[in-house]
């Protein structure tokens, strides 16, 4: 199939692209198109205008100050891949790349289209929460911050509003307590996951503190596991596990039943949880 008609606009700066973009109101963006193109060939999207911010300059860096590294939002994942910065100071993030898609998707797909697409079943979003970051938006009442827990609203749905723009993301940078894990179930490496496990964790000397576990795959957004946290703090790894039961409720979809995915989480937490054990090389 062949998308709808629709104008094209490439965007000069962040300020020409919110102007483009606010004077449509069903205007969308475009940045990498990995999943923009995919759905207008689908017609599961007929916006009017496409607002290209692939030359909009300023949004392709990657930085670390502050104890934080950011990410922008036009980084393709192939780039952050490659990033020496990334691997040091974002290790989770490292650690999910490799997972997105395959190398052609990857060498056009950007950081920031990962996160305002908000694919229940992709990697970023579920690091980002993990990691307890926080997304960069222009739009056209100025510039905000929006911690990555308020973020993600639901099925497709984020704090972006109309007009907006995500112009790069936040996360603290890693220190040498800093531990994280990553696994995910997917039929072919490369396809979405069937579930998936983003998981950081901060080493106190006698175990871990500030674990959080967001799983993906398993619901409308990414989902913390509060009682597997609270469970895996008292360093109960089969209380963990059993706590998902009540954590996740993941809906059937194609790819596995609800009791599938539950069951595949548990095996999930079970190897992250080894892997936040271990010191980093
Ligand atoms: P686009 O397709 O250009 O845009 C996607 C949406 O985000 C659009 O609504 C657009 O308007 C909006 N948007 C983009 N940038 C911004 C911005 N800066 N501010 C506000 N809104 C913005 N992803 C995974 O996570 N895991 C996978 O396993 C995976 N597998 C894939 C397999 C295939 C075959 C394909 C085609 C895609 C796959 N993807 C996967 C999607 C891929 O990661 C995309 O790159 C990503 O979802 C969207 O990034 P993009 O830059 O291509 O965004």
């Amino acid at each position: 199939m062949k998308p709808a008609a629709f104008a094209y606009a490439r965007a000069r700066s962040l300020d020409h692209a919110i102007e483009l973009i606010g004077g449509e109101p069903d205007a969308r963006l475009l940045a990498g198109g990995q999943s923009l193109i995919a759905t207008l060939n689908m017609r599961l999207s007929q916006p009017p205008l496409l607002v290209d911010i692939n030359r909009v300059p300023g949004l392709d860096g990657i930085a670390v100050r502050d104890g934080s590294i950011e990410i922008g939002a036009l980084v393709r994942h192939a780039q952050a891949e490659r990033s020496a910065a990334i691997t040091s100071h974002a290790p989770l993030v490292a650690k999910a790349l490799p997972h997105i898609g395959h190398p052609a998707i990857r060498n056009r797909g950007t950081i920031g289209g990962s996160i305002a697409f908000a694919d229940p079943a992709a990697e970023l979003p579920a690091c980002l929460v993990a990691l307890g970051g926080e997304v960069a938006i222009a739009g056209p009442k100025g510039r905000r911050t929006v911690k990555a827990d308020d973020f993600f609203k639901g099925l497709f749905e984020t704090a972006l509003g109309p007009g907006d723009v995500l112009t790069a993301i936040r996360v603290p940078a890693a220190t040498a307590e800093t531990r994280t894990g990553f696994g995910e179930f997917a039929r072919r490496h490369g396809d979405y996951a069937m579930a998936g496990l983003a998981a950081s964790a901060r080493a106190n000397g006698k175990g871990l503190t500030d674990t959080r576990l967001v799983f993906f795959g398993v619901g409308t957004m990414p989902v913390r596991a509060r009682g597997a946290e609270a469970a895996l703090a008292g360093g109960d790894l089969d209380a963990a596990v059993e706590a998902l039961s009540k954590d996740l409720d993941p809906p059937d979809d194609v790819q596995a039943s609800g009791p599938v995915k539950t069951h595949l989480a548990g095996v999930l937490l079970r190897r992250v949880a080894k892997q936040l054990m271990e010191k980093p090389s």
